[in-house]
């Protein structure tokens, strides 16, 4: 779904059914620890173009509201891990590199 910011999103859910205003981002909702989310925080959101750039099926994406610096401004802060090795992805655009590693080992069948 299209989030306010003009981007795709498949964590932004929105309802507008029969005068509803119902806009919530299902990736934040998971963690109960977040503050809260409000629909601005999509515009500067890493998330889009995060997946845009990866779409690894074993990358899995947590995310919270958190205050920046000083206090006065909120933003979206992403953290990622692998299912298949079970580690943290310190970079989530580029990937663990691990999926990488097993293609390179595949061989292409040779022509007869
Ligand atoms: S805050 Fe980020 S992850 Fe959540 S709906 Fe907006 S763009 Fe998507």
């Amino acid at each position: 779904m299209r989030t306010p910011a003009g981007f795709e999103c498949r964590y932004f859910y929105a309802n507008y059914y029969r005068g509803r205003n119902q806009q919530e981002c299902r990736l934040v909702a998971r963690d109960p620890a977040s503050a809260r989310w409000t629909p601005g925080l999509c515009r500067d959101c890493p998330v889009p173009k995060l997946l845009r750039a990866n779409a690894c099926q074993h990358l899995v994406l947590d995310a919270r509201v958190v205050k920046t610096w000083g206090g006065l401004g909120r933003k979206v802060a992403v953290s990622a891990s692998c299912t298949k090795t079970l580690a943290d992805v310190p970079n989530p655009q580029a990937g663990c590199g691990r999926c990488h590693e097993s293609l390179g080992k595949l061989r292409l069948p040779e022509n007869p």
